[in-house]
């Protein structure tokens, strides 16, 4: 019985060295099969690099300008509105700075607030389009799109015969929506520097320690001159401009911190 053990186990020894160098040219094999590619089409190709060029096209969103220029912008989001608007107007005309608005068309197309609309333009404000109702635009079709920055214009059009050509998507989401707002005539503006000024329970304080950290050449700082309570921003904002000036910054408009036309009129 030990005996017809022992040629068993020396058979299936046997057998399985006898089928090792099969086995091993098998493994030897597989890999070409698994990653064998085949080579892309004339039509295939064109349309990767149709893609690529899209891609390397795509319009940008302005964060900043230029590192190299002790120059920045001041920007208000938001307004207008009858409480905050009016008191930053007044001063940045203490301070004779010129700044840029960010308007909300539904603000904008309010009775109450027309008056500070085309104040910010006669006082030498940049005014600028941040959508219809303040939605989030990277959310909704290329139709509501279009209409959220359409009716804007037009509205801002009708009171100060301004052609706006910057835009700020609503909390700054811009996700897949710059070509086509690029294709409107608009370039894409957020920021750099954000102090949080929005924030419930936010101190003029901390809103300055904020600018005066992050600022830097070229940098387009965030407020907003409505939405909520702004008293901290007003506060804050004339030792924000007192210490830029300070530290050598020009004030200027976004469309001079970037070279670009605010309108198209
Ligand atoms: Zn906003």
């Amino acid at each position: 019985m030990q005996q017809f053990f022992r040629v068993c186990t020396l058979l299936v020894l046997g057998l399985i060295l006898t089928s090792l160098p099969w086995l091993q040219s098998t493994v030897a094999q597989a890999p070409p099969d698994i990653v064998s590619e085949k080579p892309l089409s004339l039509s295939q190709m064109q349309k990767e690099n149709a893609t690529f060029k899209t891609k390397v096209a795509a319009a940008p969103i302005y964060y900043n300008g230029p590192r190299t220029i002790k120059k920045v912008a001041l920007t208000f989001d938001d307004g207008p509105d009858n409480t905050y608007t009016s008191q930053i107007l007044d001063v940045l005309k203490q301070y004779k700075v010129k700044s840029t608005f960010f308007v909300v068309g539904t603000m904008a197309a309010n009775n109450k607030y027309q008056a500070n609309l085309k104040r910010i333009v006669i006082d030498g404000h940049i005014i600028a389009n941040h959508s219809w109702s303040h939605k989030d635009l990277a959310k909704v079709s290329t139709t509501t799109l279009n209409a959220e920055l359409d009716k804007t214009n037009a509205i801002v059009y009708k009171y100060t015969k301004k052609k706006m050509k910057i835009f700020r998507p609503p909390y700054g989401s811009a996700k897949g929506i710059t070509n086509q707002v690029a294709s409107k005539g608009f370039i894409t503006v957020n920021w750099d520097v954000d102090p949080n000024d929005w924030k419930k329970g936010i101190t003029a304080a901390e809103i300055i320690r904020t600018v005066k950290s992050q600022t830097k050449n070229g940098s387009i700082i965030l407020m907003h001159s409505a939405g909520g309570s702004r008293s901290e921003t007003v506060k804050a904002l004339p030792q924000i401009i007192k210490y830029l000036k300070s530290k050598g910054y020009t004030i200027v408009t976004v469309d001079q911190l970037l070279n670009k036309p605010a309108y198209a009129n």
